[in-house]
């Protein structure tokens, strides 16, 4: 079990520490990982989680593949099986260090959730489009260009490894008892 920290936790707060390269390959930043991953299985609705929300103040943030499945395909899983178990079976994307790029002028504003900010729920003015370049699990490079859910996820997870949270720039926050997406 590992615990995901609520609004009000300092290390939510703090601006994350580039991981060495180097390292990334080592048992502590592997431990880490998947550290995250439990964590993230634990939530039903979760599709991605920043290493600051479980107290690491890493640049590291990893995403479900489950959020690359159209919305469809994804209430058709879940009806099929638990949701954990989809999550746990398609794996999960890393990103080590990641730099957010090409963040598209068009802009959207979307719902948007945390699992660190429980139960509040908000709309976000967020890029259409985004690209983010950083390592993967194994310290090899890797480039991701995105829109939709998996953009607004970029834009949302790298504002936790610089300390921000959503409801800094949320609107119409309200209490959500039966949450959607979170991350
Ligand atoms: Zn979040």
């Amino acid at each position: 079990m590992v615990t995901i920290l609520q609004n009000g936790a300092q290390e939510l707060r703090k601006k994350a520490e580039e991981v060495p390269v180097e390292e990334i390959r080592s048992a502590r930043i592997q431990k880490v990982l998947a550290d995250m991953r439990v964590a993230l299985e634990s939530q039903d609705d979760g599709v991605a989680l920043a290493a600051p929300q479980i107290g690491v103040s890493l640049r590291i943030f990893i995403v479900s593949k489950a959020a690359l499945l159209a919305p469809e395909k994804l209430t058709e899983r879940q009806k099929e099986k638990e949701w954990k178990s989809v999550k746990r079976e398609l794996g999960y994307l890393t990103f080590i260090n990641p730099v957010l790029s090409r963040c598209s002028r068009e802009k959207a504003l979307l719902d948007e959730g945390c699992l660190s900010v429980r139960p509040l729920y908000g709309k976000v003015k967020r890029s259409k489009k985004a690209a983010v370049t950083a390592y993967d699990e194994n310290g090899r490079k890797v480039a991701r260009g995105a829109s939709g859910l998996l953009a607004q996820i970029f834009q949302h997870e790298t504002d936790h490894l610089d300390g921000v949270l959503f409801i800094d720039r949320a609107t119409n926050l309200r209490e959500l008892p039966t949450a959607r997406v979170g991350s």
